[in-house]
């Protein structure tokens, strides 16, 4: 290896070797790009995901759960990270440049309560989780689901401020999500960037959501007028967390009619390999300009 250059670290001001980095994907190594030593790298390596905006919320959600009630390891988070891209993505957003609203009013709702029974805790997963109009969740905040879907687990320790750090560095690969999701530091107090994205109506949400909590959808509630949608997919919604989830299934075969399953499936490719693709088309198609 070649003698290392001695920098003055950016962090700490100190003189020293630059960081050997890690990329958490390819597990390849090679020397910092910026000027920083080992030691405030290791400091700052799961910083991404902290100030990433999934991380400020996963901090908030995870002070209203315990440490036997949030994701096990790096696989379930991840599993949760994908549901909440999707929720964002069905609410849609528009910013003016001042404010942000949202295009449609969804929560991202529990199905085993948070606050169950005696003890109990609904978790904070993937499969406890569902996308639902916000107006359903108010309705049913504390009411159990029907045939209890075991997805409760008994108080264990709070989280604060203070282990939120901790508890998530201990249990997950924090620096392989953010390079998996290329998730980037929010900014704080900086102009907001003009943009819309358009959202998911209720009825796809609704037959995208039974069909990725595992049941047999082949429907969406489509040829009414709007408003009838709008209150036919409530309905099933209300079904689905009062009755459970067969119940609201038959309701939605009542009202549905037939639609392709690309229509009702998520997509889950990772953003990283989303961006590895675009690479590649553009690569291919420099070749095929320079072929001419
Ligand atoms: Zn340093």
């Amino acid at each position: 290896m070649s003698k290392q250059q001695v920098v003055t670290c950016k962090e700490c001001g100190k003189r020293r070797v630059k960081a050997l980095t890690t990329n958490p994907i390819t597990g390849k190594q090679r020397r910092s790009t910026i000027k920083i030593c080992q030691d405030c790298h290791s400091k700052t390596i799961d910083y991404k995901f902290f100030s990433s905006s999934f991380g400020q919320w996963l901090r908030r959600a995870f002070q209203r759960q315990c440490t036997n009630s949030i994701p096990s390891d790096t696989n379930e988070l991840r599993a949760l990270l994908h549901l909440w891209k999707f929720y964002r993505q069905a609410c849609g957003f528009k910013s003016d440049g001042q404010e942000v609203t949202k295009t449609y009013d969804y929560h991202l709702c529990h199905i085993d309560p948070i606050k169950g029974e005696g003890e109990l805790v609904g978790k904070l997963t993937y499969s406890n989780l569902m996308i639902a109009p916000a107006k359903l969740n108010r309705e049913h905040s504390n009411l159990p689901f029907p045939f209890t879907s075991k997805q409760s687990v008994l108080k264990g320790e709070n989280i604060t401020d203070s282990n939120f750090k901790d508890i998530c560095r201990e249990r997950y690969d924090l620096p392989l999500l953010a390079a998996e999701f290329c998730l980037i530091p929010q900014k704080k107090g900086g102009a907001l960037t003009e943009f819309t994205s358009s959202g998911v109506n209720i009825s796809t949400t609704l037959s995208k959501e039974l069909k990725r909590l595992g049941y047999p959808v082949t429907q969406t509630i489509a040829n009414h007028p709007p408003q009838t949608i709008e209150r036919l997919a409530n309905g099933v919604y209300d079904t689905f967390f009062k009755v459970g989830g067969t119940l609201a299934l038959k309701e939605l075969a009542q009202h549905g009619t037939q639609c392709d399953n690309s229509m009702i499936e998520y997509d889950f490719t990772l953003p990283h390999e989303r961006v590895k693709m675009a690479k590649e088309t553009r690569k291919q198609l420099e070749k095929e300009i320079a072929a001419f």
